[in-house]
Formats: structure tokens, C-alpha cells, sequence
């Protein structure tokens, strides 16, 4: 027997009875940006690997341990491409804003994007190989604004809320200027150094490579020590505590609750400022619908202009159709089905389904090529949810009509063919 083949681990199809929630999330949520100006931009699924380990670390969980880089299949050249899929969105719409000249004009560019990401990661409940993101990004030159922030904070949670979501939590907090950051950094690692033996390996890592990601840690023990530091804002320059106060201030102009976290840190190098984070506890241990943040220096760091500052956030989309939990998947629907009683008026059904496809632009239209008894053909009929049947049977061929059922009501009506177009828009609009 042939190999059977399966889905690659951490992937999934996305069948068609879900296309439809997946069609409808896309359009509220294209609705919602819509609404607030932001535009679409599409880049490959691939990049440079160095693009992302310049704008996410070379030492991040993603870039050290989660790139699935691309590999050339000729015999003579099995090394690595210098290409990954893309992890995640910001590093090339970054990119993409920087070789386009996109600071050219004038203001803010408001920027979406809406697509797969890929990271190699442990797969389990909510946390995929393959995995979908909605993003946006807002940059523009001398950009940085607590209004642009809390807009960009209001549009992700919106966009949840237009979702039906309603019990998720947004947390926020600052990390003030990229030198309030190293400010803190020291602070952190004066604290940490008597008792950072007791820690996991990799928090021992993170205390030497950035020693924000132990903040970031799911460990009892890491969570414990982080507790007994009990963080505030003490390492923040009096700028950033301002541009803090003035965030929270638009929050609250906006009517958005939020939840001030000092250990919220992102475990990416790129954060500067406002940072934050949207969960559901109801998703159990992977429980983050979304994160974003301002990123100062980033633009910079990838080769733009020095004035330019961004702000933007990812949610996942499938974490989102988890939290929504069993929505009703409404089944598809056919407008219209096309079946010959016999083998010789095939031919004939077949120059009518084409016509209708033709005729009718809104509708959709299919028609059975195997010739079975009426009962079976309109069993048929009733799988696919056909909304209308147009049979052409014995009577119907020899009196060049055809008959047409309405599939909820049972009526039908045999109409003549010469006028059967203008009769078969009638009986749909009337039906
Ligand atoms: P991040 O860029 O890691 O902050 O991710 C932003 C959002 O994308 C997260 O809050 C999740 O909702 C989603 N996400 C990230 N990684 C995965 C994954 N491996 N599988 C599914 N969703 C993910």
C-alpha cells in the first residue's frame, strides 16, 4: 500500500466548514481597521534570518531556538539558505517600510498585515508551528505619542471585542527610554545575582544574555524570586514616568481598563516605553491572545532613519477561535443544483449550468455529472444544502423546460425553457 501522508506536527488544515469563521473573523477585523485607517501590507513569508535575529536577538527564545531556516534541495548545496520563514510580522513590515522609502511622507504610516507566521516550537494546546497573526504597525517620523499608544492599545482590544470577546484582561507597564532599560537591567541584576544559582538553567542563561526573559518566565522558582523584588518604577527617568502617566491618561479617555503590571517586560530587545499583553485565562496555560509595544530604536537598527519610532502589536488568530470557544460553524449552503434524470439530457444540463454560472453572479451553482434516480439526486441535493434543485428529466426534455424545486418549501414550478431565465430569476427572487 501507498504511504499515507500526514499533517506536518504543529500544523492544521483549515477545512472548509471552518473557512467560514475564518472568513467572518477576517472581515470584522479588516472592518475595525478600517475604521481607524489602518492599510494592508503584504511581504513574503520569508526573509533574510539575519533580519530577524538584528530586530527580535540573536539571544531570544525565537531566534535561538525556534527559526525554521530554509535549506536549497540541490545535492551540492544542503547548507542553509541564509533564509527563515518568518516568525512573526514587525521585522518585515519594518523592512519592507524602510526599502519603500516609506518615511518619506509625510506622517504616520497606519500598517496591517494578516497572515502565517512559523516558529518551531514545542507544539500543544494554542501553540502551533504554523499559526496565524493579525498585526499592525503605526510608524512614522518623531511618531512617539501616549495617544498613538493608547490608540493602538484601544484598536487591539476593540478588534477582540467586535469578535464577541469579552473576558480577557489587558495588562500594561513601561520600560521607559532604552537607557532607563539598562538602568533597570543593572538593577535587576543586582538582585538576582546571590540566588540566581537556584534557578532553572535557562534562567540562569537569561540572568547573562538579557535578564528580562527571567520576568518572562513560567518557573515557580523564577515567579517566587520576582515577587520578593516586589518591581516598581523606581529606575525610570522623569521623561518616561510623564510619557507613562500621559498613556494611561488616553487609556482612560478611551474608557479602556487595564491592569498595571511592573513585571510585564516582552521578552523581545526591541521594546522601548509602552508595553503590553492581552490574555484569557480561559485558554489554560497559553493564555495570550495578543502582546505589542512602542519599539524606539528599531527602525534605526534595521537601517532607517534615526527619528523614526513605531508602536504596534500581534494578535493570534488561532488562540482567538479558541477563546471564542464553539461558535456554531454555519454549514455551506449551494444555491443551486443541477441534475439530469438520464444520460442523454447531460448534455443539456451541462449548457444550463454554465449559462446560470453565467446569469447568475451571486449564486452559487454545481451540477451532478452521475445520472442516479430522483430520490437519490435530491438526497444528494439535501447534503449539500442545496437552496434550489432544477431537474431535467423525460417531461421536461421533451417540452424543452425544466423544473425547478425550492428545497425548503417543496414548491416547484416547471418553466419553459425559451423563458426560463427570466422565470428562474423570478421564482429565486420570490422564494
Ligand atoms: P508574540 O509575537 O510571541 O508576542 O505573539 C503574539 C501572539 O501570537 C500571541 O499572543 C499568540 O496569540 C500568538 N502566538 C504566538 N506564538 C504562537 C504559536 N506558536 N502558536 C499559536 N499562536 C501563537
Amino acid at each position: 500500500m501507498n504511504k499515507k501522508f500526514s499533517l506536518p506536527r504543529g500544523t492544521s488544515d483549515i477545512l472548509p466548514i471552518d473557512v467560514t469563521l475564518w472568513g467572518s473573523i477576517e472581515n470584522l477585523i479588516r472592518q475595525k481597521l478600517n475604521q481607524y485607517n489602518y492599510k494592508e501590507i503584504r511581504t513574503p513569508i520569508f526573509e533574510e534570518t539575519e533580519l530577524f535575529a538584528r530586530s527580535m536577538g540573536q539571544s531570544s527564545e525565537v531566534v535561538a531556538k525556534q527559526m525554521l531556516s530554509l535549506t536549497r534541495s540541490d545535492a551540492d548545496n544542503k547548507e542553509k539558505s541564509g533564509l527563515s520563514l518568518r516568525p512573526e510580522g514587525t521585522a518585515a513590515v519594518v523592512r519592507s517600510y524602510i526599502q519603500n522609502g516609506m518615511f518619506k511622507q509625510e506622517g504616520l504610516s497606519r500598517l496591517f498585515y494578516f497572515g502565517p507566521m512559523f516558529r518551531g516550537e514545542r507544539p500543544q494546546k494554542g501553540r502551533l508551528r504554523q499559526f496565524h497573526q493579525m498585526g499592525v504597525e503605526a510608524i512614522g517620523p518623531n511618531s512617539a505619542s501616549p495617544y498613538l499608544d493608547a490608540e493602538v492599545i484601544a484598536l487591539a482590544v476593540n478588534v477582540l471585542k467586535s469578535l464577541g470577546l469579552n473576558n480577557f484582561q489587558l495588562k500594561i507597564n513601561t520600560l521607559g527610554t532604552a537607557k532607563d532599560k539598562g538602568v533597570f537591567a543593572r538593577w535587576l541584576k543586582e538582585r538576582l545575582k546571590d540566588c540566581i544559582d537556584h534557578l532553572s538553567e535557562a534562567s540562569q542563561q537569561s540572568f547573562h544574555e538579557n535578564v528580562f526573559r527571567i520576568l518572562d518566565s513560567k518557573e515557580p522558582e523564577a515567579q517566587k524570586l520576582i515577587d520578593s523584588l516586589h518591581l516598581d518604577h523606581s529606575y525610570l527617568s522623569d521623561e518616561s514616568r510623564t510619557y507613562y502617566a500621559q498613556v494611561k491618561n488616553a487609556l482612560d479617555i478611551l474608557n479602556v481598563p487595564y491592569q498595571e503590571t511592573p513585571r510585564l517586560v516582552r521578552g523581545l530587545d526591541y521594546y522601548t516605553q509602552t508595553v503590553f499583553e492581552i490574555s484569557d485565562a480561559s485558554l489554560g496555560s497559553q493564555d495570550a491572545l495578543g502582546a505589542g509595544g512602542r519599539y524606539g530604536g528599531l527602525v534605526q537598527q534595521l537601517g532607517g532613519p534615526e527619528d523614526v519610532e513605531a508602536v504596534g502589536f500581534a494578535l493570534g488568530i488561532e488562540r482567538i477561535i479558541l477563546a471564542l470557544g464553539d461558535q456554531e460553524r454555519s454549514p455551506s449552503v449551494l444555491d443551486i443544483f443541477i441534475m439530469a434524470m438520464e444520460e442523454g439530457f447531460l448534455d443539456h444540463a451541462y449548457a444550463l449550468l454554465h449559462q446560470l454560472r453565467d446569469q447568475f453572479p451571486q449564486h452559487s451553482v454545481e451540477m451532478n455529472y452521475n445520472v442516479s434516480s430522483m430520490k437519490s439526486q435530491l438526497r444528494l441535493a439535501n447534503k449539500k444544502n442545496a437552496r434550489f434543485v432544477l431537474i431535467i428529466g423525460k417531461d421536461e426534455a421533451e417540452s424543452n423546460a425544466v423544473t425547478v424545486k425550492n428545497m425548503s418549501t417543496g414548491d416547484q414550478r416547471t418553466m419553459s425553457m425559451d423563458h426560463h431565465m427570466q422565470g428562474l430569476k423570478d421564482f429565486l427572487k420570490n422564494n
